[in-house]
C-alpha cells in the first residue's frame, strides 16, 4: 500500500478532497483550500516516450529536477514520477 501525498498544482495546498471520476476514470480531486478542482497523476501521459527518455537521461545526468523543470517547463512532479517507476 503506498500513500500518495496529493498537492493542489494551483496552490500546492494538500487539503485535496476526492470529488468523483473523470470520465477516463481518474480520481478527481477539489482544493479545499482554493476550491479549484484537480485530477490524480494530471499529466503522466502528456509528454510523448521519446521526451519522457530525453528528460530522464538529462535528469540522470544532472541529477537537478530544479534545472530540468526550467529546462524542459515540466513540473518537478512529473518528472518525480517517472523516476520512481524507473
Ligand atoms: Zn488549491
Amino acid at each position: 500500500m503506498v500513500t500518495i501525498t496529493l498537492h493542489c498544482p494551483h496552490c500546492e495546498s494538500d487539503a485535496l478532497i476526492r470529488n468523483g471520476h473523470a470520465p477516463n476514470g481518474k480520481q478527481l480531486y477539489r482544493c479545499h483550500a482554493c476550491g479549484r478542482q484537480s485530477r490524480e497523476n494530471p499529466t503522466p501521459h502528456a509528454y510523448p516516450e521519446s521526451r519522457r527518455e530525453e528528460i530522464l537521461h538529462a535528469y540522470q545526468e544532472r541529477s537537478s529536477l530544479r534545472g530540468l523543470t526550467r529546462t524542459f517547463g515540466v513540473s518537478r512532479t512529473t518528472v518525480s514520477s517517472w523516476i520512481k517507476k524507473k
